[in-house]
């Protein structure tokens, strides 16, 4: 296949273009390299610019024939979203608008979109399915609900089918120990908790420890990032054998509350890692756990690397590969 990986030079779009690349297909990324890294593109065609430029891509549309456009480029941080939402209605709704568009008007087909758990927002009840409430709790949730509805309408209108899959905690590294994630700073708990570990940075702060869950911190269902990567190829293949435009939950369906998470990575670097509490951060439910059954069932999604144990050592060989300040 012919893929077009818009934000491929992120976290899970750099993973998702290199296992493309190690499968065989041929990859053109799409970046602005506004939080992605250049280095970590791991194939040849790598084309700058903002999937806000309409021309641009009218000029990628007209100038190839993709099998499949896998679309990761959003803002992803629930807190800056509160404090800038018009950042996230720009870039995460309008952009997509754009990218519709032009795939529409250049007959482009196959969208496979990075949905995630935040469109449910605060839970009924969990594990959460696909039939569970959709009330986002924060502009970044609802931006990403917003998308869902644009691509069942275009699908209505145009035919353009697309494929939503919402992720739980994505989490892990490249086995081979090549990509991993990359932010600066760090924002999600396992990298926070593994640059603890290898001195890049001090304390980590639990935000919050009276939640209503056996320890008194958040649960979470964290899935690895090659598994969530399996699932945009086994979506893109759905979708290419006729499937119908529908979204995805993916998650292992077991929960770790943030005590638990420390206590892994403790184990798995072997280091002292120091805690310290702080109050709630707002917008984070007490537990988020998933119902993956209908990916593994319609997909025929299996994932590989579900202990919590294998996930973190992924993460800490990438951490322990990162240059030291020292
Ligand atoms: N968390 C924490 N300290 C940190 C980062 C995260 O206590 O430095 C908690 C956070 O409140 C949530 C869980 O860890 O309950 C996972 O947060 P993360 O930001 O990794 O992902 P999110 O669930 O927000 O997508």
């Amino acid at each position: 296949m012919k893929v077009l990986v818009v934000g491929g030079a992120g976290y899970i779009g750099s993973h998702m273009a290199k296992l493309l690349v190690d499968s065989g297909h041929s990859v053109v990324v799409l970046d602005n390299f506004s939080t992605g890294h250049r280095d970590a593109v791991p194939c040849n065609e790598v084309i700058e610019g903002d999937l806000g430029d309409r021309d641009l891509l009218d000029e990628i549309f007209s100038g190839r024939q993709f099998d499949g456009v896998i679309h990761f480029a959003s803002y992803i941080q629930v807190g800056e979203s509160i404090e800038k939402p018009d950042r996230y209605y720009r870039n995460n709704v309008a952009n997509t608008l754009t990218l519709l568009e032009a795939m529409h008007e250049r007959g482009a087909e196959n969208l496979i979109f990075s949905s995630s758990a935040a469109v449910f927002g605060e839970p009924e009840y969990v594990p959460i399915d696909e039939r569970h409430p959709k009330n986002p709790v924060n502009p970044y949730g609802a931006s990403k609900l917003m998308v869902e509805r644009m691509l069942a309408d275009i699908d209505r209108a145009y035919g353009l089918r697309s494929v939503s899959l919402r992720y739980f905690n994505a989490a892990g590294a490249d086995p081979d120990g090549l990509l991993g994630e990359r932010h600066d700073p760090p924002i999600h708990l396992i990298p926070v908790l593994l640059q603890a570990a290898s001195g890049r940075c001090q304390t980590v702060k639990i935000f919050g420890h009276d939640y209503d869950t056996p320890d008194g911190t958040c649960i979470r269902d964290y899935v690895h990032v090659v598994d969530l990567c399996k699932a945009h190829l086994l979506a893109l293949t759905y979708l290419r054998q006729s499937g119908k435009t529908d979204a995805f939950n993916l998650g292992n369906g077991v929960g770790f509350s943030v005590r638990e998470v420390i206590d892994t990575a403790r184990r798995v670097t072997g280091q002292a890692i120091t805690v310290d509490h702080t109050p709630r951060r707002p917008g984070d439910p007490a537990r988020l756990v998933a119902d993956a059954s209908r990916a593994r069932e319609v997909l025929g999604w299996i994932p590989q690397y579900t202990s919590l144990d294998r996930i973190v050592e992924d993460a800490w060989r990438w951490e322990l590969r990162q240059p030291r300040l020292w």
